[in-house]
């Protein structure tokens, strides 16, 4: 019989919360799958539970039919336990003036490098409001933000900035809706549009073997090893059945409209906290939310929706319960 815990609402609780892995894991199934578990790879609800392990078992994809909480997060390829990362989450939730590897090295027990790779992974979860990569089918492309810019050929502009207005490059990786999810955006600022930055974020971001979706620059050569890469030739025509950027085409034109007039020249710097902004709708944390309120506002940023604090503290916690 489990003895009853209640949701941490201070650090030590938090602690002694997610100090139990069987905790960490039922609030990440929680979190992840709220209408019921489904594969991360094909989104099937037709899973079933391993009954001696943590991990589940899809009927309907032929190779790679186990998958984990973890497949597909930014957890994925670490062998750091979920508890550890909800209290590194909390802390970081939870400091007002940031924390350090070191802090973090030795208020959780772990190596100082790992750490540091903790911290880097969730900075860049909450900055880009998501803790799931995106998969499915994802279009990816790239446009110029800045004032001269705007009415340009896209072959003909420079990345280099003159005068007073430099011109953003920015990398968009978009996953189309399917019937329950809606669609949604990464935004990178990238230096360049060559091969080894554009991929490398197709490869960060985007879940292996989905369909990428891109139009013929050479950058995306060679993306066919881990994905289904369909390309689209601009210079041909810009849809070919399912395979097109007009998802990309409309967000970046809807953005553009709504930078229009407010960013004509902006620093880089305020520009992109302003579509992080845009993207990701990512709240501000007020301080009468207390701890407990933090940090699920952090994960709720990170899981990139927002979370009922009832439904998550309340049945969904104890749902998927586990066979001792
Ligand atoms: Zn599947």
């Amino acid at each position: 019989m489990k003895t009853e815990i209640e949701f941490p609402e201070t650090l030590q609780n938090a602690f002694e919360f997610f100090g139990n892995e069987d905790n960490a894991f039922a609030f990440m199934v929680g979190l992840r799958w709220p209408d019921g578990v489904s594969c991360p790879r094909c989104g099937s609800g037709e899973v079933r539970r391993i009954s001696t392990r943590k991990v589940w078992e899809c009927k309907n994809c032929v190779f790679l039919k186990q998958f984990s909480v973890k497949v597909g997060t930014i957890f994925e390829d670490s062998p750091i336990s979920l508890g550890k990362w909800w209290c590194a989450i909390w802390l970081i939730s939870n400091a007002k003036n940031g924390i350090s590897s070191c802090e973090l090295h030795r208020t959780l027990g772990v190596t100082q490098k790992t750490a540091w790779f903790m911290l880097q992974r969730i900075r860049l979860a909450l900055q880009n409001g998501s803790i799931v990569k995106i998969g499915g089918h994802v279009e990816v492309d790239e446009t110029f933000i800045g004032g001269k810019a705007r009415n340009m050929h896209k072959g003909k502009r420079k990345v280099n900035g003159t005068g007073p207005v430099a011109m953003a490059p920015v990398m968009g990786l978009l996953e189309r809706n399917t019937g329950k999810k809606a669609s949604r955006v990464i935004l990178k600022h990238v230096d360049t549009r060559k091969k080894g930055e554009l991929q490398g974020n197709v490869r960060e971001y985007v879940l292996k073997g989905s369909e990428v979706h891109t139009d013929a620059l050479k950058s995306y050569e060679g993306l066919s090893d881990e994905y289904t890469h369909n390309v689209i030739d601009h210079a041909e025509c810009y849809v070919k059945g399912h395979v097109h950027t007009n998802g990309l085409e409309n967000f970046w034109s809807l953005l553009k409209r709504t930078i229009k007039g407010t960013y004509v020249s902006v620093e880089p710097f305020h520009l992109f906290r302003y579509l992080d902004e845009q993207a990701f709708r990512f709240n501000e944390r007020k301080d009468e939310d207390g701890d407990q309120g933090r940090f699920m506002k952090a994960v709720a940023g990170i899981f990139g929706k927002r979370l009922r604090y009832a439904a998550l503290i309340g049945q969904e916690l104890q749902t998927p319960a586990l066979p001792a």
